[in-house]
């Protein structure tokens, strides 16, 4: 079957507004940080180039803030700024006549971090920095000017086309919404009065570039906030732009405030096309369906459903630049899938750090970290097939170094065995399939259940060793770690050790919280079941009452277990968890009754259960069974053993430093070394 046969909605050319794309995979808006780089030019070009000859339809960039008021990002309202833009779009099209990019235009309103930030009233956002200055009428114009400005610029800088941010909490999202509009003039009050400026927005933007260019909106189709849009004005909204020349509607599922995920991992894929598809039965013109849509397969379901015309995938564009020429190629195995982590793209800018992808290090680091091909190919030992072992191994014979990789398990993945057996983290699977189909088509000879001795490894006279023997559970010294009642991590994961209705976490750490997802789950993984999760989070894709969510405390199905989860510090427990997940699994554990416990000093366990104090006090835990999950240490055994025989070898992943260590880390160590060897 060929790839048009297998995806044929996927692949039929598609005409928005005065044009046509190639097909219906868009690349969708993400901030990187290259923007703010002394040499943004160079990188951007680079990082959409590879991803415009990957075979994406069209690709719409980061925010660009139109007025100084937007955002303290990169900004378009100058003609000298002009010419940095001129350099990103002359190398996308130079290396993809084909591909159409767009500019998005984000102003960032309330959210904006700056003092100088505006809002239609001066209401400061629950994540906003500062309280933002309310816009007289003056000010209001300046901004739709400034609108319409950055858009002709953009037109000048040989963009194909604009996207206008018009949801997530942003400056325009605001004047829709009344909770953030309490203007009585022209532009508050009433729908019709809140809804003028978007459209005043869209109407002097038309006016400013002519038909020719490409107008995308990007509307709130559910801003999951309890007194957001309701769905006739959603409607009534996108049918005011389209007839103002919007070409192109995409729709958004929440306010960056809003109480519910939409794009973590504990999201089901596609969750939210089906809103979209109710939107699209309103318009003629096309629209743009997104969030948590990860591979060819989903996209093409979604398409062929008639939920949306076009897909946007922005992560799995970090994850596989390639993503869409794969499909097209019948490659679909070969594709590294985003697992939807947010652990080095948007927990990144919101930490200020340039993103970058937990299962691609060298996503925005297209001009630094590469792997070009060796001339002396040498002969490489890889011990551990964990995600460290597996992105060096692959990455190294893609090179052309002939690498045999050894595990003392029975199947590759190391840890992240575990970590797929934790409902919400299903995705996991993925990327194992991902190095496994890298293992054949690069080359890789594998040998599983064996576990490798210093003594083999300097018989075999490798060139080079790579220890990626990643670590060991951390043991507690605690008076009676001993006792029965003390279960490992591991053999809870495993379901090797049974446990009894009340348990003790000691750390709640990333897996103490995993450990307590699994240990008090019931029934179906909200992230398989678009049903489950709406119930979980409080959604009603069906009525669709204001922002979509129902406004009652959601109920989570949980067992009878009595979980308690416990940690030394003093800190607020989940506060070390990813800054954009970490509090998805803060409340639903919350909502299952788990207890969570700073401030504990342990002393012992016994028949009785856990001895503690807490905050000082003493305190009994009257537990069946305490699960440790008190951090790691390094495996180092075989590379301190290789030292004592006098061979020098390279650690990587939890070998190296497990303190800290996550996935994100043992990748790129692992792949800078395998583009430095
Ligand atoms: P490992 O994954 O530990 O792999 C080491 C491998 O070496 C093993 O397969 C082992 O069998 C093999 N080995 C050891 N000694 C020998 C020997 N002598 N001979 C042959 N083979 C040997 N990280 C994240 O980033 N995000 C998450 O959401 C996340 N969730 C997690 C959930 C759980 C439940 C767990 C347990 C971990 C999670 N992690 C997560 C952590 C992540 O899995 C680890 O950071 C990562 O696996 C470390 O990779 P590694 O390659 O260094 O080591
Ligand atoms: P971790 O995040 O470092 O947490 C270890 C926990 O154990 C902490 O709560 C720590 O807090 C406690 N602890 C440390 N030493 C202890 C001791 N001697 N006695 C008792 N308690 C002790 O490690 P982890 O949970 O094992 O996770 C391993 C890695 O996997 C982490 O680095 C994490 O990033 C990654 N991971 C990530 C995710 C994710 O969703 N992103 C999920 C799972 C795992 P106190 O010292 O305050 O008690
Ligand atoms: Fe996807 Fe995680 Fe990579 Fe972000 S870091 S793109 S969520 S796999």
């Amino acid at each position: 079957m060929t790839a048009h046969a297998k995806y044929p909605h996927i692949f039929s050319p598609l005409k928005v507004g005065h044009t046509t794309i190639r097909n219906r995979i868009l690349m969708g808006s993400m901030h990187t940080g290259l923007e703010d780089l002394p040499d943004a030019a160079e990188r951007l070009s680079a990082y959409f180039v590879e991803r415009a000859k990957g075979g994406v339809g069209m690709i719409i960039t980061g925010g660009i803030t139109p007025h100084p008021t937007g955002g303290k990002g990169a900004k378009l309202s100058e003609p000298s700024e002009v010419p940095l833009h001129r350099q990103v779009t002359d190398a996308v099209h130079a290396a993809s006549p084909e591909v159409k990019i767009c500019m998005q235009i984000l102003h960032s309103g309330a959210l904006a971090a700056t003092p100088d930030c505006v809002a239609p009233s001066p209401i400061k956002s629950r994540i906003g920095a500062y309280t933002p200055r309310e816009l007289d009428e003056a000010g209001i114009e300046e901004q739709i000017a400034a609108f319409a400005n950055c858009a002709a610029l953009a037109q000048q800088a040989g963009y194909d086309g604009v996207e206008i941010i018009g949801s997530a909490g942003y400056l325009i999202s605001t004047f829709l919404v009344q909770k953030t509009n309490l203007r009585t003039d022209q532009w508050g009050g009433s729908w019709e009065n809140r809804m003028r400026f978007p459209v005043e927005v869209v109407r002097r933007v038309r006016a400013a570039v002519g038909p020719n260019f490409i107008l995308v909106f990007r509307i709130s189709a559910m801003d999951m906030l309890q007194d957001g849009l309701a769905w006739d004005e959603v409607v009534s909204l996108a049918k005011a732009l389209e007839a103002e020349g919007v070409d192109v509607i995409s729709t958004h599922f929440c306010w960056h405030e809003s109480f519910v995920p939409t794009i973590a991992t504990m999201v089901p894929r596609a969750a939210f096309a089906g809103v979209t598809g109710r939107l699209k039965r309103e318009l003629s013109i096309p629209l743009i369906t997104s969030n948590r849509i990860n591979m060819p397969d989903v996209a093409e379901t979604v398409l062929a459903r008639g939920d949306a015309d076009i897909v946007s995938m922005a992560r799995p564009m970090l994850a596989d630049p390639e993503l869409v020429n794969k499909a097209r190629d019948g490659r679909d195995d070969e594709i590294n899938t985003c697992i939807g982590c947010n652990q080095a793209c948007l927990d990144h800018t919101f930490t200020g750090q340039l993103t970058s992808c937990l299962v691609n290090a060298r996503a925005c680091r297209e001009t630094e970290l590469n792997f070009p091909p060796v001339t002396t190919p040498k002969r490489i030992a890889v011990v551990g097939a964990g995600p460290a072992g597996l992105a060096f191994s692959t990455l190294a014979a893609r090179r052309g170094h002939r690498v045999t990789l050894f595990d003392a398990a029975a199947e590759i993945g190391g840890q992240f065995n575990l970590a797929k057996r934790i409902p919400g983290k299903e995705e996991f699977t993925e990327t194992l399939r991902y190095f496994a189909r890298e293992i054949d088509v690069t080359g890789v000879e594998l040998k599983l259940t064996t576990r490798v001795d210093a003594a083999a490894l300097q018989a075999a006279g490798f060139d080079e060793v790579i220890v990626a023997t990643g670590i060991e559970p951390r043991t507690p010294v605690v008076d009676g770690i001993d006792h029965p009642k003390v279960v490992s991590y591991i053999d809870v994961i495993t379901g090797k050790a049974k446990l009894g209705r009340k348990v003790a976490i000691m750390g709640a750490g990333g897996i103490g919280f995993d450990v307590a997802e699994l240990i008090t789950h019931e029934g179906k993984s909200a992230a398989l079941d678009i049903d489950v999760f709406a119930r979980e989070w409080g959604i009603d894709f069906k009525n669709h009452p204001r922002g979509g969510v129902t406004g009652v405390e959601p109920v989570v199905a949980h067992n009878d277990r009595e979980v308690t989860l416990l940690q030394r510090k003093t800190s607020a427990v989940g506060r070390g968890l990813g800054r954009t997940t970490g509090w998805t699994h803060r409340i639903t554990l919350q909502r299952r009754g788990v207890q969570m416990v700073a401030g504990v000093d342990y002393r012992r366990i016994d028949d009785a259960g856990l001895h503690a104090t807490v905050n000082g006090e003493p305190v009994l835990f009257a537990v069946d069974n305490v699960v440790i999950c008190a951090g790691q240490e390094p495996a180092r055994g075989l590379y301190d053993d290789l030292a004592a025989a006098g061979l020098s070898a390279h650690l990587i992943g939890g070998a190296l430093e497990a303190g800290e260590l996550d996935a994100k880390r043992a990748i790129k160590q692992a792949s800078e070394l395998a583009a430095a060897i």
